[in-house]
């Protein structure tokens, strides 16, 4: 946290220097973006990420858009427009933040080329269904996603503080779910740890994961608080299914 000097924020761990949530998706065909944070650039830097067939938006909040303009790295690689998914309102908003994307004409390299694409069904991308799940984000109905590809089911919720009914049905029978968990005290948004614990343990996923972490939690401190049926994930981190 910016202007912070707490163990957390001052730690030499790399494990405890948390940029914001995000997940990059590879199957044999896809190469999949769930947001674009303000730090998206230093992360496909950091990480590697060469390539981007789409991006899925869970919804249009600062941390999780604010990269987007570095799309156009990869429209101009592949040369090609990239869809972009999201909740029509999601859309709308990105259309409004980001307008010079469908005015400006000269270059592939000037801005992102990208198909916006409003997204109230699933969809199929190549190999990989996507599925919307709507969850409650304190006012507002934002979504998480499910990928099914190759026999394998994740969900991805960052943003949450409740799970409708309907959406719960489709957390069954997850290989990976991750999971927001914001901190270990309450918050009008987000579900604190101990909930995201209470909802990771009934989905009952083969692996879970809490994300999107703030500095009040210090990485090995709180892996080994919970135990090891969850994991406390980090930057980087590389799961193969
Ligand atoms: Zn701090
Ligand atoms: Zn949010
Ligand atoms: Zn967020």
């Amino acid at each position: 946290m910016i202007g912070c000097s707490c163990e957390v924020c001052t730690s030499t761990d790399p494990r405890n220097y948390r940029r914001r949530s995000s997940l990059y998706v590879v199957t044999e065909q896809q190469h999949i973006v769930m947001d674009t944070p303000p730090d998206f650039r230093d992360q496909a830097l950091r990480f590697g990420v060469k390539r981007v067939d789409a991006v899925l938006l869970t919804h249009p909040h600062a941390d999780h858009i604010y990269g987007f303009d570095d799309v156009r790295r990869f429209s101009t690689m592949q040369e090609t427009h990239i869809p972009v998914y999201g909740a029509p309102r999601t859309i709308k908003q990105m259309r409004k933040k980001f307008d010079y994307v469908d005015r400006v004409s000269y270059g592939f390299e000037s801005v992102p080329r990208v198909l916006f694409t409003d997204l109230t069904n699933a969809v199929q991308i190549e190999n990989c269904k996507v599925t919307p799940l709507p969850v409650s984000h304190g006012m507002d109905m934002i979504y998480g996603f499910l990928i099914e590809g190759d026999g394998k089911r994740l969900a991805y919720i960052p943003d949450c503080n409740g799970i409708p009914d309907e959406t719960f049905q489709c957390l069954e029978n997850l290989d990976v779910m991750i999971l927001d968990g914001l901190r270990p005290q309450p918050h009008p948004t987000h579900f604190s740890i101990a909930e995201a614990i209470e909802h990771l343990e009934k989905i009952g996923a083969k692996q879970s994961f809490i994300t999107h972490l703030t500095h009040n939690s210090e990485h090995h401190d709180l892996q080994a608080r919970i135990g090891d049926a969850i994991t406390v994930p980090w930057d980087g981190l590389e799961i193969s299914l």
